[in-house]
């Protein structure tokens, strides 16, 4: 037995409150892999008075000397990784090659916008007047709130942070309450590479205390949230109340369409990649597919085939190629979708809506009907619905008919199609011959509909836009 990680509170600098509240391994029962602290609207309100009172400063620290901070922030995030990543296996269940991987994309992250200290932040324009120049430059925002969810635990809070810090802003962030530690080492790595006190903050505890008292704070002028789309929609009223900026990324239903000139295998490993890998808990993975008759045998064969491949287990086994579901109320949520699908009439080719403990086998449900609950509603599990479609257009036009507009796919050969789907999906990503979940850091990232905000981008230099305003000023020279 390992004894629990003990997460705790950054606030101003210092590493506080008791860390009480328990979070167990999802995949070894009886296992208390952290203990963190429950914070209170009290922490909030420290944490943001010490975030308001660094960041005039920081923002007046040299753009290169911020930059400087977050590739050294990287460094040792690099040298700590397999303690990184082992903490966030116990605390989340992927498994530790998802896991090394994830701390890998907050190190890359931070070298990212690290390296943006020496990009140029503003442009110099001619003026319509005699003897004056006209510049623009990109002001920090000043203090920004971060909510982030349980399912990138190191990624989503390091790739919102270091754009809001290379800006100059000070940081409030609340991760999500199951995973509680792999934050704190982000805060801990951002801390010993000399960041100055408060200017990242971290308060542990519930959405509706901790989370809330964030939003409210008239003192925090701008949030970037990941999570739910109901949590997303309510957050965004209480932001727009007081006219402060809001970045949504909510919920996904990314589908996949194969149609007959696909290559099957290469579709199936598409689909199954995107529907499987990270146990499916991931906002872009693939949750539905739209097949064509010609390939649909063909493709249903191998994919079958390729769950085979996802055999759930401990994520510190190295014999496991699937993580286990993060919770019980996850759980639930996987089994009862699977459940009310077969009551509807689908078919399983591959899993059942049974379980062992928190190990839940991918699960492929065929002949479902396009409107089923299945096939529209998130499910953020290992499950994916096959849905028969006649022909590209049918299955186009199926596919545009949701909610959520995050990543969809298409399988092909075919030039023709591919730039047609790109063109017509609605969709903020599209991946051809790619599957839906897996993106690039340095590329803008967010959906439209319900997935998202759809105002500002997350990730590579679009990411800087939501944390600046921009300036304009004109000179007069003579
Ligand atoms: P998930 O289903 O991924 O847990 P949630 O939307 O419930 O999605 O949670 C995402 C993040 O939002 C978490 O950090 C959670 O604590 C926080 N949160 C939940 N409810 C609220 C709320 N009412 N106000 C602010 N933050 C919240």
């Amino acid at each position: 037995m390992t004894t629990p990680a003990l997460a705790r509170h950054l606030i101003d600098g210092e590493l506080l409150g008791e860390p009480m509240k328990e979070r167990a391994n999802p995949a070894r029962i009886g296992e208390i892999a952290v203990l963190s602290p429950s914070g209170t609207p009290a922490d909030a309100d420290d944490a943001i008075s010490a975030a308001v009172a660094a960041q005039p400063q920081w923002a007046r620290t040299p753009l290169p000397a911020r930059g400087a901070i977050l590739l050294k922030a990287a460094e040792l995030l690099r040298e700590r990784t397999p303690q990184v990543a082992a903490d966030l296996v116990r605390e989340e269940g992927k498994t530790i090659g998802e896991a090394t991987g994830e701390v890998g994309r907050a190190i890359g992250v931070l070298q990212f916008f690290g390296s943006l200290g020496w990009a140029s932040t503003g442009s110099t324009f001619s003026s319509a007047l005699p003897g004056t120049t006209i510049t623009t430059r990109r002001e920090p925002i000043g203090v920004v709130g971060l909510i982030t969810p349980w399912n990138f635990p190191i990624a989503i809070p390091a790739w919102k942070a270091a754009p809001a810090l290379i800006s100059g802003n000070a940081v409030v962030l609340k991760p999500a309450e199951l995973t509680p530690m792999s934050a704190t080492h982000l805060a801990v790595a951002l801390h010993d590479a000399g960041l100055p006190h408060g200017v990242f903050n971290v308060v542990h505890g519930g959405g509706r205390v901790v989370g809330d008292a964030i939003a409210r704070d008239p003192r925090v002028t701008a949030l970037s949230f990941t999570g739910s789309t109901t949590v997303g929609l309510g957050l965004e009223k209480t932001l727009q109340t007081r006219r402060a900026r809001v970045q949504l990324e909510m919920g996904g239903k990314n589908g996949v369409l194969v149609i007959d000139d696909a290559d099957a295998r290469r579709a199936a490993q598409v689909v199954s990649a995107g529907g499987f890998s990270l146990t499916g808990q991931a906002c872009t993975a693939t949750s539905r597919v739209y097949v064509t008759p010609g390939i649909h045998d063909e493709f249903l064969d191998a994919l079958a085939e390729f769950a085979g491949n996802y055999t759930p287990g401990d994520g510190l086994d190295n014999a496991s190629t699937m993580g286990p579901v993060v919770s019980d109320d996850q759980l639930q949520r996987d089994v009862s979708a699977v459940q009310q699908a077969i009551d509807g009439g689908a078919r399983l080719l591959t899993g059942s809506a049974d379980s062992d403990g928190l190990r839940f086998a991918p699960v492929i449900a065929i002949d479902v009907e396009h409107t089923a609950p299945i096939a529209t509603e998130e499910i953020f599990g290992p499950v994916v619905a096959v849905i028969d479609v006649p022909d590209y257009e049918a299955g186009l036009s199926a596919l545009n008919d949701s909610a959520y507009g995050l990543t969809a796919g298409i399988c092909t050969t075919s030039l023709k199609y591919s730039s047609d789907f790109a063109d017509r999906v609605q969709a903020g990503v599209v991946k051809v011959n790619r599957p839906t979940s897996g993106l690039d850091l340095h590329v803008p990232f967010g959906g439209i509909k319900e997935s998202s905000s759809n105002t500002f981008r997350e990730q590579g230099h679009s990411a800087t836009q939501f944390y600046t305003w921009e300036k304009t000023t004109y000179i007069g020279t003579e």
